[in-house]
């Protein structure tokens, strides 16, 4: 095979891809890291980091994913930017290693022998410009990160499924009162969920309810919400210092098309641990993963996809 072929690609820049760069990078593989639209991941928009072990006073999440940066960069990761487009992971079992896999970037196609997918999960937003500014100030899309800030203040959910139940639910630790604030009058959520919630005496229901604005951008913080009943019209101001999102995360894995196993919402299915379906490719952190969704645990799988590259290129002589 020849030389512009690499052994290893990773495609993702999170605390999961910059994991397996560090393990590839000191198996001397040379890892290539694409950097995607969110690079650093979710961790690149997180605050501080209280639950990642080693950091006993915690660690803001852009050094937390700085300091990964410039470990796997120190062995010999290189990186590039660019948004995959495509991949072509056609190789066969009887050819192994001799058909790369090609990772297209519009500009360029890149080969590889072998390829981790590590391109997590963007949370969803409701992508008003109010909230945007206001994210890491007050606005998040992660209950276990960032709840216990707000300690002993009033806090908003928004949604209706699982995660928003699952989230007021652990935020009832740390605030008297959480408003979960779903746009319609019935709910996705599981019955046992939906249930512990409404019997919660912290938690309160706002239901038919939108978000109209984020309070309060000029002061940098969240002081409220402007809310919109969509049934009557109504509109008011509902006092909360954060808004926490748990409107569903979005796996990045369109590039893939139907080549690997996915779920009914696009998130990547591996056959065992880290091991895709296709000779060669690995899975790992938040893509593959609509349950943990934390660093360490995104960490933990990239490191498993790193070991099991090492592996297969021995299997294959390479
Ligand atoms: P989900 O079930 O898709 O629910 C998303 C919720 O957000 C829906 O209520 C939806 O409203 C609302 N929503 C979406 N976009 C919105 C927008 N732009 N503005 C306002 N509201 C919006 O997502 P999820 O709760 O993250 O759950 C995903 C999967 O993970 C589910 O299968 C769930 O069971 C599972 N999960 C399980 C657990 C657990 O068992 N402990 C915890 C978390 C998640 P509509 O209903 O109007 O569409």
């Amino acid at each position: 095979m020849s030389d512009n072929v690499r052994n290893v690609i990773i495609i993702g820049s999170g605390c999961s891809g910059l994991t397996a760069a560090i393990y590839a990078a000191r198996a001397n593989l040379k890892p290539l890291v694409i950097d995607g639209h969110e690079p650093g991941g979710q961790l690149g928009i997180t605050t501080l980091v209280e639950n990642f072990p080693g950091f006993p006073d915690g660690i803001q999440g852009p050094e937390l994913i700085e300091n990964m940066r410039q470990q796997a960069a120190r062995f010999g990761t290189e990186f590039t930017v660019g948004h995959v487009g495509s991949v072509d992971l056609s190789q066969k079992t009887p050819d192994l290693g001799k058909k790369p896999i090609e990772v297209n970037l519009g500009r360029e196609t890149l080969l590889t022998r072998t390829l981790i997918i590590a391109s997590g999960a963007s949370a969803r937003w409701l992508g008003l410009p109010s909230e945007q500014a206001l994210i890491g100030h007050g606005v998040s899309s992660c209950a276990t990160c960032d709840g216990f800030f707000f300690s002993g203040k009033e806090i908003a959910v928004i949604g209706g499924g699982d995660s928003a139940m699952e989230e007021a639910l652990f935020l009832t630790r740390f605030a008297p009162k959480v408003a979960i604030i779903h746009r319609r009058g019935e709910f996705r959520a599981s019955k046992i969920m939906l249930e512990r919630a409404r019997k919660h005496q912290q938690i309160e229901f706002l239901t038919d309810t939108v978000v109209e604005e984020v309070l309060d951008v000029s002061k940098k913080e969240v002081t409220g919400l402007r809310l919109r009943n969509v049934k009557t019209g109504k509109q008011w101001e509902l006092p909360v210092s954060a808004m926490f999102l748990g409107i569903g995360h979005t796996p990045n894995a369109d590039f893939v098309g139907d080549q690997l196993k996915r779920d009914g919402e696009g998130y990547l299915i591996p056959e065992s641990y880290v091991c895709s379906r296709a000779p060669g490719v690995f899975i790992s952190g938040d893509v593959a993963d609509r349950h943990y969704r934390q660093a360490v645990t995104a960490a933990g799988t990239g490191c498993m996809a790193a070991l099991e590259v090492e592996k297969y290129l021995e299997e294959i002589g390479k």
